[in-house]
């Protein structure tokens, strides 16, 4: 016997697609069938059941074997290292639910740690731009239901948000919207041809790292100026084309990617993209949403930004108020200049992602990865504490690339014993909380002044 639940949310990409249907065992122990997600989606849901998963915290032991331990001794294990770290850091956060995220904040200002998210080498130079200047923006519905000109600017839906393109941007009909794709415009910024370029009605390519210029240039285009016959490996021609296309509409919307905030200028990229949208106002309704990744990095700053005022790079180490200065208190930072001594790598997977120098670092100083899978950051860690997988075992609310908030549903039991991330951060808090008052200290900086006197 199965039973089917419908309009689960997908828990991989930030487009959360919440009309999942996923077939399970009667007991609720197994996922048979998953419909309506893409092959990424699906993946996920499917390979639950993996007989290689881990299923208890697992000690790296000197001769670079693991050792399976209890989940007590692994909490009792993290809350002495952050104590005894003078700045322990927090990264990750992208892949788990806003409930595990304050929790862990909490840890995270009890130990006076630094708290940063993926952001911080993702979409932080976004989330930069929009602190500074604002942000037009709206939600994926409105553009399904009134967007009838479309900008993808260094962003690839095809592969990295798959159903995008079918639920929102390009495809779907809206209330407004009725003809589909027919009564759109897609327009494809990028330097190399991408298969979400090739579905474009026009494709822009320009040299790499010239974005600045090229939105540069559309603005003074729509001032009616004048500009060079070439601009980033644009002929003029084409950027005014582009921006008679733009005008015609009735509803744009700039979708961008790390292809725009990872090339040169950064958050300067941001500013003039939004200046931009800004300007186009001026000849009809304009918008721009970020392309986020991972289905709650938006969650991740979100919560920061509600609990101490900045999406990422929180410095909380002097246990009064969060310090934000990108350079300084970003993770990559922190750690190749050697100012952390601990790290908690969670819902996220550093080692494959950050320079090379940060990881050595990671993995010289005493590191535990709470991850429900095996990754290249758990094989450099000390302790892998394994939890269950959000959105598929354990529910919980996760934002939307366009900052909407939407609950996600448990399909399945987690295996047995196994914890949530939200339950293991309690539970690490509250450890932390025995050892101050077994040592008689009010908080982790006087425990390190007693462990310092006492050696
Ligand atoms: S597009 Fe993203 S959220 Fe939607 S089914 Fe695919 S991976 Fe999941």
């Amino acid at each position: 016997m199965t039973k089917t639940i419908k309009n689960v949310i997908c828990t991989f990409c930030g487009t959360l697609c919440d009309d999942l249907e996923v077939d399970v065992t009667d007991d609720g122990k197994k996922i048979l069938q998953v419909r309506n997600a893409c092959a990424i989606g699906a993946e996920k849901y499917l390979h639950v059941g993996n007989p290689g998963r881990v299923v208890v915290p697992r000690m790296r032991q000197a001769d670079g074997t693991y050792k399976d331990i209890s989940y007590d001794e692994a909490i009792d294990f993290t809350a002495k290292t952050l104590l005894k770290a003078k700045k322990p850091l927090f990264y990750g956060w992208s892949s788990t639910n806003c409930e595990a995220i304050s929790a862990g904040n909490v840890l995270a200002e009890k130990t006076g740690g630094v708290i940063d998210n993926c952001a911080t080498v993702c979409h932080g130079s976004s989330l930069l731009a929009i602190q500074d200047t604002g942000v037009p923006s709206c939600t994926l519905g409105e553009v399904k239901n009134r967007a009838d000109r479309i900008i993808f600017w260094g962003c690839n839906p095809a592969h990295a948000h798959p159903r995008h393109m079918s639920r929102y941007s390009i495809f779907p009909r809206g209330f407004f919207t009725a003809k589909g794709q027919k009564g759109r415009k897609i327009i494809c910024v990028d330097c190399r041809e991408t298969d979400t370029a090739k579905v474009a009605d026009t494709f822009v390519r320009i040299k790499q790292s010239y974005d600045y210029e090229i939105i540069d240039a559309f603005r003074t285009v729509l001032r009616g100026e004048e500009i060079p016959a070439e601009v980033g490996g644009v002929p003029a021609e084409k950027i005014k084309e582009v921006i008679e296309i733009l005008k015609s509409g009735r509803f744009v919307t700039l979708f961008f990617g790390m292809g725009l905030t990872h090339t040169l200028g950064r958050n300067h990229n941001i500013d003039e993209a939004i200046n931009f949208i800004r300007d186009l106002n001026d000849y009809t309704k304009a918008v721009l949403i970020a392309m986020r990744g991972h289905y709650n990095v938006t969650g991740a700053g979100q919560v920061l930004g509600w609990q101490y005022g900045y999406p990422f790079a929180c410095d909380l180490s002097r246990l009064t108020m969060a310090r934000h200065n990108p350079g300084e208190t970003t993770s990559v930072d922190l750690l190749v200049r050697h100012e952390v001594d601990a790290c908690v790598v969670i819902a996220s997977d550093l080692a494959a992602h950050f320079p090379f120098e940060a990881t050595r670092v990671m993995a010289s100083i005493p590191t535990i990865t709470i991850d429900p899978h095996i990754s290249m950051s758990t094989e450099l860690s000390d302790l892998h504490i394994p939890v269950a997988i959000v959105g598929v075992e354990v529910g919980g609310c996760c934002y939307r690339m366009d900052n909407v908030p939407i609950e996600t549903r448990k399909c399945v039991d987690a295996p047995e014993g196994v914890l949530e991330d939200e339950e293991l951060f309690n539970r690490i808090t509250k450890r932390v909380d025995e050892i101050l008052a077994e040592n008689g200290v009010k908080d982790a900086s006087e425990y390190l002044a007693k462990l310092e006197q006492e050696t």
